[in-house]
C-alpha cells in the first residue's frame, strides 16, 4: 500500500517583532488551524527584511525572537511544524540565485507589488527629507534594489525549496504565487521535472480579516493602533476602554448601532456567544457602552490568556531551541531539494 503524504504548506512572516491581534486574526490563526490538515514549514523570512530596512540589521534577531514566541504562543505545536528561518539555510540564497536566470527584469518589473513597495519608499524618503534635505526628484528606478525587484523570486525560492504544495496567501499576494508558478514552470521545461506549481490558497476575507484598533481604522503597528498579544491584561483593558463606539450612544439608555461600533465587531470575534444579547441590548438601550467594554476586556483577556500563559514559558533560549530543531529539519528537505536540481542541471 502506498504511503500518501500530506499536503504542505510554507508559511512565513517577516520578522516584524510582536505580534498584533490583527496579525493573529489575519493569519496566525489559520496557521493554528491549518496544523491537522496539513504538514507546515513555518518560515521567519529575515532576508526578507532587508529588503525595506536595510540599515536596521541590529533589530532582525530580537523582533525574529519576539515573533515567534508569538507562533508558539497562539499554538503552533513546534513538534509538528518546523520554524525556522530563512538565513540560517543558505539554500534559499543558491536557488535564489539559479531562479534570478529564470524570469525577466520585465516581468518582474509588471508585478503590482512593486508599486506599493515604491509607493512605500517614497514616504520612507518623504520623512527623511524634513531632517535632511535631498537633492531633485529621485526615480522610481533610482529608488529600489536589485534585492526589492528579486522579492518575489526569493519568495518562490521559499516556497519551491520545500516543494510547498499550497500557499496561503492574501489576495494581494496571488501575483507572487504566479510568479512561483511561472517560475517552476519554466525550470521543469527546460532541465527536467522537479519542483510542483503550488496552489494558493486565498485566505477568505471575513469582516474580521481587516480587525479595526481602538481607534477604527485597520489595526497596524505604523498607526500604533495596537493591541498585542503579550500586552498585559491592564494595558488590553485601557486599549479597549479606549475604543470609538457609536457616537449616538452619548448616554447609557441612548439606543445604539451596533453595526458601526468597534467594541461590537470585538465581541462578535471574542465573544460570540454573547454577541446576540449584546447586539439586542444595544439597541434598546438596555446596555451601556462602559458595562459593555468592561465585558469586552474581560472576554478579550480570557481568550488571550492560555496563550500569555504559553508565551511565559519560551524565554529566548527556548525559542532559539526550537528555531535550531525546526532548522535542522527544514534544511534536510532543502538539502533533498537542492541534490535534484543539481542533478537535474549537472551543474553544482
Ligand atoms: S453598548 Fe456596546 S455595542 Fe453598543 S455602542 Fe456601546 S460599546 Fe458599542
Amino acid at each position: 500500500m502506498t504511503e500518501t503524504r500530506r499536503k504542505r504548506i510554507l508559511s512565513g512572516m517577516r520578522s516584524t517583532g510582536r505580534l498584533h491581534l490583527g496579525n493573529f486574526v489575519g493569519a496566525l490563526e489559520n496557521w493554528v488551524k491549518m496544523q491537522g490538515e496539513y504538514e507546515n514549514f513555518h518560515l521567519v523570512a529575515d532576508w526578507h527584511v532587508l529588503t525595506t530596512d536595510a540599515e536596521s540589521v541590529r533589530e532582525i534577531l530580537p523582533n525574529t525572537l519576539e515573533m515567534v514566541r508569538d507562533w508558539l504562543a497562539a499554538g503552533i505545536d513546534p513538534a509538528a511544524s518546523p520554524m525556522f528561518r530563512q538565513s540560517q539555510i543558505k539554500e534559499h540564497a543558491e536557488l535564489h540565485l539559479i531562479f534570478s536566470m529564470l524570469i525577466t527584469q520585465a516581468r518582474l518589473e509588471r508585478n503590482p507589488t512593486l508599486k506599493e513597495q515604491i509607493r512605500d519608499l517614497r514616504d520612507k524618503l518623504k520623512a527623511r527629507e524634513l531632517d535632511e534635505p535631498q537633492e531633485g526628484e529621485v526615480s522610481d528606478a533610482g529608488l529600489i534594489t536589485y534585492g526589492h525587484l528579486g522579492y518575489p523570486v526569493l519568495q518562490a525560492a521559499d516556497i519551491l525549496l520545500y516543494k510547498g504544495d499550497v500557499v496561503p496567501v492574501g489576495e494581494d499576494q496571488l501575483p507572487h504565487v504566479e510568479i512561483t508558478r511561472e517560475i517552476a514552470r519554466r525550470f521543469n521545461r527546460y532541465y527536467g521535472d522537479v519542483f510542483l506549481e503550488p496552489e494558493p490558497h486565498v485566505l477568505a476575507e471575513t469582516k474580521f480579516s481587516r480587525l479595526p484598533g481602538p481607534d477604527g481604522r485597520r489595526m497596524s503597528k505604523s498607526l500604533g493602533n495596537t493591541i498585542y498579544l503579550s500586552d498585559s491584561e491592564e494595558e488590553t483593558g485601557r486599549r479597549i476602554m479606549s475604543m470609538f463606539t457609536d457616537p449616538q450612544k452619548v448616554r447609557k439608555h441612548d439606543p445604539g448601532r451596533p453595526e458601526i461600533c468597534n467594541v461590537f465587531t470585538y465581541h462578535e470575534k471574542f465573544n460570540p456567544e454573547e454577541a446576540p444579547q449584546i447586539e439586542k441590548d444595544c439597541r434598546s438601550g438596555a446596555l451601556g457602552c462602559v458595562a459593555c467594554k468592561k465585558n469586552c476586556t474581560a472576554k478579550l483577556n480570557a481568550y488571550l490568556r492560555p496563550m500569555r500563559e504559553r508565551r511565559a514559558q519560551y524565554d529566548d533560549r527556548r525559542v532559539l531551541e526550537v528555531l535550531a530543531d525546526g532548522e535542522t529539519r527544514a534544511r534536510a528537505v532543502a538539502t533533498e531539494t537542492m541534490r535534484e536540481v543539481h542533478e537535474a542541471m549537472r551543474v553544482g
